[in-house]
């Protein structure tokens, strides 16, 4: 049973490095490809776990559901308001390491994000 569990996160951590910032829904149609016997209710409660124990991050973008970032520390992203993606937004200089004292603020996480289009949906219009 406890192997199975390990393999089981490894296989969802795997799948949240794949993918560029997934939601859940996302994640689970890939493990289901690699792995079609493991449950929806498995990739969810693994997702929950990995982001609790800090090993992934969670972004809450202005639009649908929570999405997983294989990248744990605080970062600045860029939704695509065509296609929905969300990207890390690297020309953006990244604001804190976490936590950070700040000018006497114990700055504990950062949620930035840029709304706009991407390069792919920038050429299409
Ligand atoms: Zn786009
Ligand atoms: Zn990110």
């Amino acid at each position: 049973m406890e192997r199975r569990n390990t393999m089981q996160r490894r296989l969802v951590l795997e799948c949240v490095r794949e993918l560029e910032h997934p939601n859940a829904e996302e994640v689970y149609k890939l493990v289901a490809e690699k792995k079609p016997n493991v449950s929806r209710a498995t990739v969810y409660r693994n997702l929950h776990l990995l982001t609790e124990e800090g090993t992934i991050g969670q972004v809450r973008t202005g639009e649908g559901a929570d999405r997983f970032d294989h990248i744990a520390q605080p970062h600045c992203h860029f939704r695509c308001r065509d296609c929905g993606k969300v990207f890390d937004a690297a020309f953006f200089p990244q604001p804190y390491p976490k936590p950070a004292r700040v000018g006497g603020f114990y700055v504990e996480s950062c949620n930035v994000e840029f709304v706009g289009l991407c390069p792919a949906c920038d050429k299409k219009l």
